[in-house]
Protein backbone atom coordinates (compact mmCIF):
# COMPACT_ATOMS: atom_id res chain seq x y z
CA UNK A 1 0.00 0.00 0.00
CA UNK A 2 2.62 2.13 1.34
CA UNK A 3 4.31 1.78 -2.30
CA UNK A 4 1.37 2.20 -4.58
CA UNK A 5 0.17 5.44 -2.41
CA UNK A 6 4.15 6.87 -2.69
CA UNK A 7 4.05 6.38 -6.58
CA UNK A 8 0.88 8.60 -6.79
CA UNK A 9 2.07 11.31 -5.27
CA UNK A 10 5.45 11.39 -6.72
CA UNK A 11 3.53 11.24 -9.59
CA UNK A 12 1.55 14.52 -8.43
CA UNK A 13 4.84 16.27 -7.56
CA UNK A 14 6.31 15.75 -11.15
CA UNK A 15 3.29 17.63 -12.24
CA UNK A 16 3.57 20.44 -10.20
CA UNK A 17 7.13 21.07 -9.46
CA UNK A 18 8.85 18.93 -12.43
CA UNK A 19 11.67 16.60 -11.90
CA UNK A 20 11.54 14.04 -8.75
CA UNK A 21 11.29 14.65 -5.45
CA UNK A 22 13.75 13.24 -2.94
CA UNK A 23 11.21 11.28 -0.68
CA UNK A 24 7.85 10.63 0.40
CA UNK A 25 6.72 10.95 3.93
CA UNK A 26 3.39 9.96 5.48
CA UNK A 27 1.99 11.55 9.28
CA UNK A 28 -1.65 10.09 9.82
CA UNK A 29 -4.68 11.81 11.46
CA UNK A 30 -6.06 10.23 14.94
CA UNK A 31 -9.06 9.45 17.27
CA UNK A 32 -8.41 10.19 20.72
CA UNK A 33 -9.70 6.93 22.85
CA UNK A 34 -10.08 8.59 25.90
CA UNK A 35 -8.40 11.63 27.84
CA UNK A 36 -9.60 14.93 26.44
CA UNK A 37 -8.57 18.13 27.25
CA UNK A 38 -5.98 16.73 29.99
CA UNK A 39 -2.60 17.57 27.67
CA UNK A 40 -2.39 21.21 28.65
CA UNK A 41 -2.91 20.07 32.45
CA UNK A 42 -0.23 17.67 31.80
CA UNK A 43 -2.38 14.85 32.04
CA UNK A 44 -2.85 11.45 30.52
CA UNK A 45 -4.45 10.57 27.25
CA UNK A 46 -4.89 7.68 24.61
CA UNK A 47 -4.91 7.88 20.86
CA UNK A 48 -4.59 5.97 18.30
CA UNK A 49 -3.45 6.92 14.86
CA UNK A 50 -6.17 6.38 11.92
CA UNK A 51 -5.08 4.76 8.57
CA UNK A 52 -6.18 8.33 6.93
CA UNK A 53 -3.34 10.40 6.65
CA UNK A 54 -0.72 13.18 4.78
CA UNK A 55 1.55 12.34 2.59
CA UNK A 56 4.13 14.80 1.59
CA UNK A 57 6.78 14.50 -1.79
CA UNK A 58 9.60 17.12 -0.85
CA UNK A 59 13.01 17.96 -2.43
CA UNK A 60 15.73 20.02 -1.21
CA UNK A 61 16.44 23.73 -2.64
CA UNK A 62 19.25 25.53 -2.22
CA UNK A 63 18.06 29.32 -3.07
CA UNK A 64 16.21 29.25 1.02
CA UNK A 65 12.75 29.64 -1.15
CA UNK A 66 9.96 27.41 0.33
CA UNK A 67 7.34 26.33 -2.80
CA UNK A 68 4.31 24.72 -1.08
CA UNK A 69 1.42 23.04 -2.78
CA UNK A 70 -1.38 21.06 -1.64
CA UNK A 71 -3.94 18.44 -3.42
CA UNK A 72 -6.50 19.49 -1.00
CA UNK A 73 -5.31 23.46 -1.55
CA UNK A 74 -6.50 26.30 -3.61
CA UNK A 75 -4.79 24.68 -7.25
CA UNK A 76 -1.83 27.76 -6.52
CA UNK A 77 2.31 26.98 -5.19
CA UNK A 78 2.59 29.66 -2.57
CA UNK A 79 6.10 30.87 -2.30
CA UNK A 80 7.89 32.33 0.67
CA UNK A 81 11.37 33.46 1.32
CA UNK A 82 12.55 30.77 4.12
CA UNK A 83 14.87 33.57 5.62
CA UNK A 84 11.98 36.09 6.09
CA UNK A 85 9.33 33.70 7.62
CA UNK A 86 7.52 35.50 10.86
CA UNK A 87 4.79 34.50 12.97
CA UNK A 88 1.78 35.36 11.24
CA UNK A 89 3.39 36.29 8.22
CA UNK A 90 1.94 33.49 6.36
CA UNK A 91 -2.36 33.18 6.07
CA UNK A 92 -3.99 30.50 4.97
CA UNK A 93 -3.17 26.58 4.58
CA UNK A 94 0.53 27.50 4.12
CA UNK A 95 1.24 28.66 7.62
CA UNK A 96 1.05 24.91 9.19
CA UNK A 97 3.99 23.49 6.66
CA UNK A 98 5.61 27.27 7.02
CA UNK A 99 5.81 27.07 10.79
CA UNK A 100 7.21 24.11 10.65
CA UNK A 101 10.60 25.04 8.35
CA UNK A 102 10.42 28.69 10.77
CA UNK A 103 10.15 26.06 14.32
CA UNK A 104 13.02 24.06 12.87
CA UNK A 105 14.84 27.11 12.45
CA UNK A 106 13.88 28.40 16.07
CA UNK A 107 15.33 25.83 17.68
CA UNK A 108 19.13 27.18 15.72
CA UNK A 109 18.90 24.04 12.98
CA UNK A 110 19.84 25.34 10.05
CA UNK A 111 17.44 24.08 7.19
CA UNK A 112 16.28 25.74 4.31
CA UNK A 113 14.04 25.62 1.71
CA UNK A 114 12.11 23.02 -0.38
CA UNK A 115 9.99 22.08 -2.81
CA UNK A 116 6.71 20.20 -1.38
CA UNK A 117 3.35 18.54 -2.80
CA UNK A 118 1.06 17.65 -0.23
CA UNK A 119 -1.92 15.06 -0.40
CA UNK A 120 -4.10 14.28 1.86
CA UNK A 121 -6.73 11.68 2.95
CA UNK A 122 -7.76 12.99 6.74
CA UNK A 123 -10.34 14.83 6.94
CA UNK A 124 -9.76 18.85 7.48
CA UNK A 125 -11.52 20.81 10.32
CA UNK A 126 -13.45 17.54 11.97
CA UNK A 127 -11.80 16.71 15.05
CA UNK A 128 -9.25 14.39 13.34
CA UNK A 129 -6.02 16.40 13.25
CA UNK A 130 -5.54 17.09 9.79
CA UNK A 131 -3.62 19.95 10.97
CA UNK A 132 -0.78 17.61 13.08
CA UNK A 133 -0.74 15.19 10.01
CA UNK A 134 0.30 17.98 7.84
CA UNK A 135 2.73 19.33 10.46
CA UNK A 136 4.46 15.73 11.46
CA UNK A 137 4.28 14.52 7.63
CA UNK A 138 6.74 18.00 7.11
CA UNK A 139 8.93 17.43 10.15
CA UNK A 140 9.64 14.23 9.51
CA UNK A 141 10.76 14.76 5.50
CA UNK A 142 12.66 17.83 7.22
CA UNK A 143 14.68 15.44 9.56
CA UNK A 144 15.18 12.75 6.96
CA UNK A 145 16.12 15.30 4.51
CA UNK A 146 18.56 17.17 6.36
CA UNK A 147 19.43 14.41 8.89
CA UNK A 148 18.67 15.87 11.79
CA UNK A 149 18.31 12.89 13.72
CA UNK A 150 15.41 14.56 16.17
CA UNK A 151 13.52 12.24 18.48
CA UNK A 152 9.94 11.23 18.01
CA UNK A 153 9.15 13.99 21.31
CA UNK A 154 11.20 16.56 19.43
CA UNK A 155 9.82 16.65 16.21
CA UNK A 156 5.77 16.43 18.17
CA UNK A 157 7.28 19.85 20.04
CA UNK A 158 8.16 21.72 16.68
CA UNK A 159 5.37 20.89 15.70
CA UNK A 160 3.06 22.36 18.21
CA UNK A 161 5.23 25.13 18.40
CA UNK A 162 4.30 25.92 14.66
CA UNK A 163 0.83 25.64 15.10
CA UNK A 164 0.64 27.65 18.04
CA UNK A 165 3.76 30.48 17.86
CA UNK A 166 3.53 30.40 14.01
CA UNK A 167 -0.22 29.42 12.56
CA UNK A 168 -1.83 31.15 15.73
CA UNK A 169 -3.43 28.36 16.90
CA UNK A 170 -3.68 27.15 20.55
CA UNK A 171 -3.31 23.09 21.13
CA UNK A 172 -1.26 20.55 23.67
CA UNK A 173 0.89 17.87 22.43
CA UNK A 174 -1.25 15.31 22.04
CA UNK A 175 -2.78 15.71 18.75
CA UNK A 176 1.39 15.79 17.31
CA UNK A 177 2.70 13.12 19.78
CA UNK A 178 -0.05 10.37 18.25
CA UNK A 179 0.82 11.59 15.18
CA UNK A 180 4.17 10.66 15.02
CA UNK A 181 4.72 8.27 17.96
CA UNK A 182 1.94 5.80 17.09
CA UNK A 183 1.88 2.25 15.80
CA UNK A 184 -0.49 0.26 14.02
CA UNK A 185 -2.29 -2.17 16.25
CA UNK A 186 -1.81 0.15 19.39
CA UNK A 187 -3.13 2.95 20.88
CA UNK A 188 -0.66 5.29 22.37
CA UNK A 189 -0.56 5.71 26.22
CA UNK A 190 0.31 9.37 26.72
CA UNK A 191 2.11 11.18 29.68
CA UNK A 192 1.51 14.79 28.45
CA UNK A 193 4.79 16.08 31.34
CA UNK A 194 7.08 13.83 30.67
CA UNK A 195 6.10 12.76 27.14
CA UNK A 196 6.64 9.25 27.81
CA UNK A 197 4.72 6.80 25.84
CA UNK A 198 3.72 3.39 26.04
CA UNK A 199 2.15 1.20 22.95
CA UNK A 200 -0.96 -0.25 24.59
CA UNK A 201 -1.82 -3.04 22.37
CA UNK A 202 -5.31 -2.57 21.02
CA UNK A 203 -7.52 -5.36 19.16
CA UNK A 204 -10.63 -4.62 18.50
CA UNK A 205 -11.29 -7.30 15.48
CA UNK A 206 -9.76 -9.65 17.50
CA UNK A 207 -12.36 -9.32 20.22
CA UNK A 208 -15.54 -8.76 17.47
CA UNK A 209 -15.90 -4.74 17.98
CA UNK A 210 -15.33 -2.24 15.62
CA UNK A 211 -14.99 1.49 16.27
CA UNK A 212 -16.81 4.33 14.37
CA UNK A 213 -15.71 7.38 13.90
CA UNK A 214 -19.04 9.84 12.67
CA UNK A 215 -17.96 13.08 11.30
CA UNK A 216 -20.84 15.56 12.50
CA UNK A 217 -19.64 17.89 9.83
CA UNK A 218 -20.05 20.75 12.09
CA UNK A 219 -17.56 23.28 13.81
CA UNK A 220 -18.54 25.81 16.10
CA UNK A 221 -16.83 29.00 15.89
CA UNK A 222 -16.45 29.00 20.15
CA UNK A 223 -14.05 26.20 19.50
CA UNK A 224 -11.07 28.38 19.70
CA UNK A 225 -12.10 31.05 22.37
CA UNK A 226 -13.62 28.17 24.43
CA UNK A 227 -10.08 26.21 24.30
CA UNK A 228 -8.35 29.29 26.06
CA UNK A 229 -10.69 30.05 28.64
CA UNK A 230 -10.61 26.43 29.61
CA UNK A 231 -7.55 26.17 29.99
CA UNK A 232 -7.13 29.75 31.58
CA UNK A 233 -9.56 27.88 34.19
CA UNK A 234 -7.61 25.28 34.86
CA UNK A 235 -4.88 26.92 35.17
CA UNK A 236 -6.10 29.46 38.53
CA UNK A 237 -7.12 26.31 39.56
CA UNK A 238 -4.13 24.60 39.86
CA UNK A 239 -2.81 27.59 41.73
CA UNK A 240 -5.70 28.28 43.60
CA UNK A 241 -4.61 24.67 44.32
CA UNK A 242 -0.74 24.77 44.92
CA UNK A 243 -0.05 22.43 42.46
CA UNK A 244 2.25 22.93 39.26
CA UNK A 245 -0.94 21.11 37.14
CA UNK A 246 -4.05 19.42 37.35
CA UNK A 247 -2.67 16.49 36.56
CA UNK A 248 -1.17 15.77 40.47
CA UNK A 249 -4.58 15.67 41.67
CA UNK A 250 -6.53 11.93 41.80
CA UNK A 251 -10.21 10.68 42.88
CA UNK A 252 -9.03 10.43 46.31
CA UNK A 253 -8.21 14.43 46.51
CA UNK A 254 -11.49 15.15 44.68
CA UNK A 255 -13.34 16.53 47.67
CA UNK A 256 -11.42 18.42 49.61
CA UNK A 257 -9.87 20.26 46.49
CA UNK A 258 -14.02 20.94 44.81
CA UNK A 259 -14.51 22.09 48.36
CA UNK A 260 -11.57 24.71 48.11
CA UNK A 261 -12.70 26.01 44.80
CA UNK A 262 -14.66 28.87 43.97
CA UNK A 263 -18.00 27.41 41.86
CA UNK A 264 -16.99 28.24 38.69
CA UNK A 265 -13.48 25.58 38.69
CA UNK A 266 -15.54 23.25 40.54
CA UNK A 267 -16.21 21.17 37.08
CA UNK A 268 -13.26 22.02 35.21
CA UNK A 269 -11.29 19.74 38.03
CA UNK A 270 -13.67 17.33 38.13
CA UNK A 271 -13.35 16.57 34.52
CA UNK A 272 -9.38 16.99 34.91
CA UNK A 273 -9.03 14.13 37.64
CA UNK A 274 -12.13 11.93 36.67
CA UNK A 275 -11.04 11.97 33.13
CA UNK A 276 -7.35 11.29 33.97
CA UNK A 277 -8.74 8.48 36.00
CA UNK A 278 -11.04 6.92 32.79
CA UNK A 279 -7.50 7.04 30.85
CA UNK A 280 -6.01 4.37 33.56
CA UNK A 281 -9.29 2.31 33.68
CA UNK A 282 -9.64 2.40 30.22
CA UNK A 283 -5.63 0.87 30.26
CA UNK A 284 -6.65 -1.75 32.87
CA UNK A 285 -9.67 -2.80 30.69
CA UNK A 286 -7.18 -3.45 27.80
CA UNK A 287 -4.17 -4.94 29.52
CA UNK A 288 -7.62 -7.47 30.77
CA UNK A 289 -8.35 -8.27 27.63
CA UNK A 290 -11.54 -6.83 28.10
CA UNK A 291 -11.80 -4.58 25.57
CA UNK A 292 -15.60 -4.21 24.99
CA UNK A 293 -15.74 -3.11 28.83
CA UNK A 294 -14.57 0.30 27.68
CA UNK A 295 -18.37 1.19 26.39
CA UNK A 296 -19.54 2.80 30.01
CA UNK A 297 -15.95 4.31 30.57
CA UNK A 298 -16.24 6.46 26.63
CA UNK A 299 -19.80 7.07 28.14
CA UNK A 300 -19.18 8.32 31.15
CA UNK A 301 -16.44 10.36 29.21
CA UNK A 302 -19.12 12.28 27.07
CA UNK A 303 -21.08 13.15 30.11
CA UNK A 304 -17.90 14.79 31.66
CA UNK A 305 -17.40 16.45 28.75
CA UNK A 306 -21.31 17.68 28.08
CA UNK A 307 -22.34 18.47 31.81
CA UNK A 308 -19.06 19.24 33.51
CA UNK A 309 -16.44 20.79 30.44
CA UNK A 310 -19.79 22.22 28.70
CA UNK A 311 -17.86 21.98 25.10
CA UNK A 312 -20.41 19.55 23.37
CA UNK A 313 -23.39 20.57 21.30
CA UNK A 314 -26.38 19.01 20.03
CA UNK A 315 -24.47 17.24 17.15
CA UNK A 316 -22.22 15.03 19.12
CA UNK A 317 -24.83 14.43 21.76
CA UNK A 318 -27.11 13.35 19.32
CA UNK A 319 -24.60 11.15 17.65
CA UNK A 320 -23.77 9.55 20.69
CA UNK A 321 -27.04 9.01 22.07
CA UNK A 322 -28.39 7.64 19.12
CA UNK A 323 -25.23 5.60 18.55
CA UNK A 324 -25.98 3.93 22.14
CA UNK A 325 -29.64 3.61 21.74
CA UNK A 326 -28.71 1.18 18.43
CA UNK A 327 -26.52 -0.66 20.28
CA UNK A 328 -22.69 0.83 20.66
CA UNK A 329 -21.35 0.14 23.73
CA UNK A 330 -20.39 3.40 24.46
CA UNK A 331 -19.36 6.58 22.50
CA UNK A 332 -17.98 9.81 22.94
CA UNK A 333 -17.12 12.92 21.46
CA UNK A 334 -13.38 12.96 20.27
CA UNK A 335 -11.19 15.90 20.07
CA UNK A 336 -11.59 20.17 20.71
CA UNK A 337 -15.31 20.31 21.20
CA UNK A 338 -18.39 22.54 19.61
CA UNK A 339 -19.07 19.68 16.90
CA UNK A 340 -16.03 17.19 15.43
CA UNK A 341 -16.42 13.94 15.36
CA UNK A 342 -17.80 10.70 17.66
CA UNK A 343 -16.45 7.89 18.62
CA UNK A 344 -18.17 4.73 18.83
CA UNK A 345 -17.35 1.39 20.08
CA UNK A 346 -19.77 -1.12 18.63
CA UNK A 347 -19.81 -5.06 18.24
CA UNK A 348 -18.62 -5.58 14.43
CA UNK A 349 -21.55 -7.11 13.15
CA UNK A 350 -23.90 -3.89 14.60
CA UNK A 351 -21.61 -1.20 12.80
CA UNK A 352 -23.72 -0.81 9.88
CA UNK A 353 -27.04 -0.52 12.17
CA UNK A 354 -25.35 2.33 14.32
CA UNK A 355 -24.09 4.28 11.76
CA UNK A 356 -27.73 4.42 9.64
CA UNK A 357 -29.39 4.53 13.12
CA UNK A 358 -27.20 7.74 13.47
CA UNK A 359 -27.89 8.86 10.09
CA UNK A 360 -31.67 8.74 10.20
CA UNK A 361 -31.44 10.53 13.64
CA UNK A 362 -29.31 12.96 11.97
CA UNK A 363 -31.60 13.70 9.07
CA UNK A 364 -34.84 13.55 11.29
CA UNK A 365 -33.27 16.38 13.45
CA UNK A 366 -32.63 18.26 10.65
CA UNK A 367 -28.59 17.73 10.57
CA UNK A 368 -26.05 17.34 7.41
CA UNK A 369 -25.70 13.20 7.28
CA UNK A 370 -22.60 12.42 9.49
CA UNK A 371 -19.66 10.86 7.67
CA UNK A 372 -18.83 7.68 8.91
CA UNK A 373 -14.73 6.29 9.27
CA UNK A 374 -13.54 2.78 10.90
CA UNK A 375 -10.92 3.97 13.39
CA UNK A 376 -8.21 0.83 12.77
CA UNK A 377 -5.32 1.49 14.93
CA UNK A 378 -2.56 2.53 12.47
CA UNK A 379 1.05 3.64 11.89
CA UNK A 380 2.51 7.27 13.07
CA UNK A 381 4.50 8.99 10.91
CA UNK A 382 7.28 7.58 8.54
CA UNK A 383 9.13 7.84 5.13
CA UNK A 384 7.48 5.32 3.00
CA UNK A 385 8.92 6.19 -0.75
P1 LIG B 1 -8.33 19.46 12.18
O1 LIG B 1 -6.92 19.46 12.62
O2 LIG B 1 -9.27 18.93 13.21
O3 LIG B 1 -8.55 18.79 10.86
P2 LIG B 1 -7.85 22.27 12.01
O4 LIG B 1 -8.75 23.45 11.84
O5 LIG B 1 -6.93 22.25 13.17
O6 LIG B 1 -8.79 20.99 11.98
O7 LIG B 1 -6.93 22.12 10.73
C1 LIG B 1 -7.52 22.17 9.44
C2 LIG B 1 -6.67 23.09 8.56
O8 LIG B 1 -5.38 22.48 8.33
C3 LIG B 1 -7.25 23.29 7.20
O9 LIG B 1 -8.19 24.35 7.18
C4 LIG B 1 -6.02 23.63 6.37
O10 LIG B 1 -5.64 24.97 6.56
C5 LIG B 1 -4.94 22.76 7.02
N1 LIG B 1 -4.77 21.48 6.30
C6 LIG B 1 -4.86 20.26 6.83
N2 LIG B 1 -4.62 19.30 5.90
C7 LIG B 1 -4.35 19.96 4.75
C8 LIG B 1 -4.01 19.55 3.41
N3 LIG B 1 -3.91 18.28 3.07
N4 LIG B 1 -3.81 20.52 2.50
C9 LIG B 1 -3.93 21.82 2.81
N5 LIG B 1 -4.24 22.25 4.04
C10 LIG B 1 -4.45 21.35 5.00
MG1 LIG C 1 -6.13 20.64 14.21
Amino acid sequence: MNGAAAAAVREEFRRVHGGEPDGVWAAPGRVNLIGEHTDYCDGFALPMALPQRTLVAARRRDDGLLRLHSAQGDGRTTELRVADLAPGGTGGWARYPAGVVWALRERGLDVGGADLHVSSTVPTGAGLSSSAALECAVAVAYDDLHGLGLDRPVLARVAQHAENAFAGVPCGIMDQMASVCCTAGHALHLDSRSLEVRQVPLDLTGHGLSLLVLDTRVQHDLADGAYAALRAGCERAAELLHVPALRELTEPDLPAALAALPPDLVPLVRHQVTENARVERTVDHLAAGEPEALGPVLTAGHASLRDDYRISCPETDLAVESAVAAGALGARMTGGGFGGSVIALVPAEAAAAVAAAVGDAFAAAGFTAPAVLEAVPSAGAERIG
